[in-house]
C-alpha cells in the first residue's frame, strides 16, 4: 500500500526519519482556486468546512492557500503544497469555463497530458439531457483528464472530481460548489486519507442539541462520563455554543465501517440521555420548529399565534418549516396596543403582565379556533416608567387543558431577544406536548 512506503524504513532510527513524525501521520493542505476568492467577492467557506472534516478526521492540515486563476501561480501552490504535505486538496477551477484551469494545473505538475473521459463526456451529456438544456461544447472540457488520474465515484454536478496519485502523495480535485464538494470530500476523500493514514477509515458524529441550559451546566452534568471517555480514548464529546440553535453536544466516533460507527453513536446517546436528555429537543439538523410542527403533527393538533415582541418572527420561523401547512392555522401579529385590544378584547394590554400574555395565547386559539395558542409579550427596550429591563419577556401557552404563563429574562440586543423568545417558547410548547404524551 502506497503509505507503507510513506512510513520511516523499519531499520531507521526514528530520530532520522525526516521531521520526526509519528507513524499515522498525515498532512493535508487545501488550495482554494478562484480570482473572486482573493478579490473578497466570495468567502471562502469551502476551506473552512474541509478544515473543519480534517481535524475531526484527524488529519493534519497546516496550510491552506488560496490562488487566482493563473495557470502558473495555481502550478506553483499545488508543488508547494506537495513538499510539506503528503496531500493536497484543490477546490475550485473545475468548471467549463476558460478560467477554470485546475486540470491543466494538475497535469503540468505531473507532466501528463489530459484525455477526454469518454464515460465522463457521456454523463455530462446526459445530465443536461435529462435536465433539457442544451450542452455547449465547453462543457466537454470538464470530461478531461490528467492521465493516471482516477475519478471521484460520487459526481453531484457535471464535474468530475480527482484523485491524481503522485508518487507516494495525492492531489485530489473538487469543484467548488460548496454541496458538491462536500458530497466528495465525505464520500471519497477524507476516508481516503484516513485510510492513507492507517486510521479506521469511518468517523460519525451525531449532535444532540440542547436548549435551555448552559455550556458550564452541560459539562457538569456530562462532567464524569467525559472523564471515561478521556480514558477511554472513543467516542469524543465536544460542546458548541450555538446561538439561538442552542447547544449542541458533538458524540464523535470512528470505526472501521459504517455499522459500527453507528452503534458506538446509538450506545453513547443512550449513555448520556439520563443525563442530559432533559434538555435535548432534537438532533443533528433538527431545528425547535421542525421538533414542535412534528409533534403536533402527530398529535393532530393546530396551533394559533398572537405575537407582539416577535414581530411574525415565530409565524414565519414556523411556516418555513415542512409539514406547517398541516399545523399553523393562523397568526396575528399586533403592534400598538389600541390594536390588541380590538382584537382580542383586551383592556390594559400594552401592560406586560401574566394574565395578558395568557390571554393573547388563549385570544390566538379563539381566533384562529386552533387546538394549541401561543402567545408572546415583553420589552425590547427597558421600560423607564416602570424599571422593567430589556429582555423581559413573558410567555403563553393555551392548551384545552389550561393555560401556562412563563417570564424569561433574555439577553442580547433587540434581534437576539426576539430569536431567543421565540425558541424559549417554542421549547415551552415542546415541553408541555411531551408531558401530555
Ligand atoms: P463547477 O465545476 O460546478 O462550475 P468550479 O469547480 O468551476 O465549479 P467555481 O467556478 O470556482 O467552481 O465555483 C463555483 C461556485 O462555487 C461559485 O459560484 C462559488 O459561489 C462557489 N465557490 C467556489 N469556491 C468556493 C469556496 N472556496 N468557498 C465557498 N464557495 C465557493
Ligand atoms: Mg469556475
Amino acid at each position: 500500500m502506497a503509505i507503507a512506503r510513506l512510513l520511516p524504513a523499519p531499520h531507521l532510527p526514528a530520530h532520522k526519519c525526516p521531521d520526526h513524525r509519528s507513524e499515522n501521520t498525515m498532512r493535508a493542505e487545501v488550495v482554494a482556486v478562484g480570482t473572486e476568492l482573493l478579490l473578497g467577492q466570495i468567502v471562502d467557506t469551502n476551506s473552512s468546512w474541509i478544515g473543519e472534516q480534517l481535524a475531526l478526521a484527524g488529519i493534519d492540515c497546516h496550510f491552506q492557500i488560496k490562488v487566482g486563476d493563473n495557470l502558473g501561480r495555481i502550478v506553483g501552490s499545488i508543488r508547494l503544497g506537495l513538499e510539506r504535505s503528503e496531500a493536497v486538496i484543490l477546490c475550485g477551477g473545475l468548471g467549463p469555463t476558460q478560467d477554470d484551469i485546475t486540470r491543466e494545473a494538475i497535469a503540468e505538475v505531473l507532466g501528463v497530458r489530459l484525455v477526454r473521459d469518454e464515460t465522463v463526456v457521456e454523463r455530462i451529456r446526459a445530465m443536461f439531457a435529462s435536465r433539457n438544456r442544451p450542452m455547449a461544447p465547453s462543457n466537454l472540457r470538464q470530461a478531461d483528464v490528467p492521465e493516471g488520474a482516477s475519478l471521484i465515484e460520487q459526481m453531484p454536478g457535471t464535474a468530475p472530481g480527482l484523485i491524481c496519485p503522485v508518487g507516494e502523495k495525492v492531489i485530489y480535485a473538487v469543484p467548488g460548489v460548496p454541496h458538491e464538494m462536500r458530497t466528495m470530500m465525505q464520500g471519497t476523500i477524507l476516508p481516503d486519507l484516513r485510510r492513507r493514514a492507517g486510521l479506521p477509515s469511518v468517523i460519525r458524529s451525531r449532535v444532540l442539541r440542547t436548549w435551555g441550559q448552559t455550556e458550564s451546566g452541560l459539562a457538569d452534568l456530562l462532567a464524569e462520563r467525559i472523564r471515561e471517555l478521556d480514558a477511554l480514548g472513543s467516542p469524543t464529546l465536544a460542546f458548541q455554543a450555538s446561538g439561538i440553535e442552542g447547544i449542541k453536544v458533538r458524540i464523535t466516533a470512528k470505526a472501521a465501517d459504517e455499522a459500527g460507527a453507528q452503534a458506538i453513536l446509538d450506545e453513547e446517546e443512550a449513555r448520556l440521555w439520563p443525563l442530559i436528555g432533559a434538555w435535548v429537543f432534537g438532533r443533528d439538523e433538527q431545528t425547535m420548529e421542525a421538533v414542535v410542527v412534528e409533534r403536533l403533527r402527530a398529535r393532530g393538533l393546530t396551533l394559533g399565534l398572537v405575537e407582539t415582541v416577535s414581530g411574525g418572527l415565530l409565524a414565519s420561523r414556523l411556516s418555513a418549516t415542512g409539514g406547517a401547512a398541516d399545523v399553523l392555522a393562523g397568526a396575528f401579529v399586533a403592534g400598538r396596543a389600541e390594536a390588541l385590544e380590538r382584537l382580542l378584547d383586551l383592556t390594559g394590554s400594552s401592560e406586560v403582565a401574566e394574565t395578558t400574555v395568557g390571554a393573547m395565547a388563549e385570544g390566538a386559539r379563539r381566533l384562529t379556533g386552533a387546538d394549541v395558542g401561543l402567545a408572546s409579550a415583553g420589552l425590547l427596550e427597558a421600560d423607564g416608567a416602570t424599571g422593567r429591563p430589556a429582555g423581559l419577556v413573558l410567555l403563553g401557552v393555551a392548551m384545552p387543558d389550561g393555560t401556562l404563563v412563563r417570564e424569561v429574562r433574555l439577553p442580547g440586543d433587540r434581534t437576539r431577544i426576539r430569536e431567543y423568545g421565540v425558541i424559549s417558547l417554542l421549547d415551552l410548547l415542546r415541553r408541555r406536548l411531551d408531558e401530555m404524551a
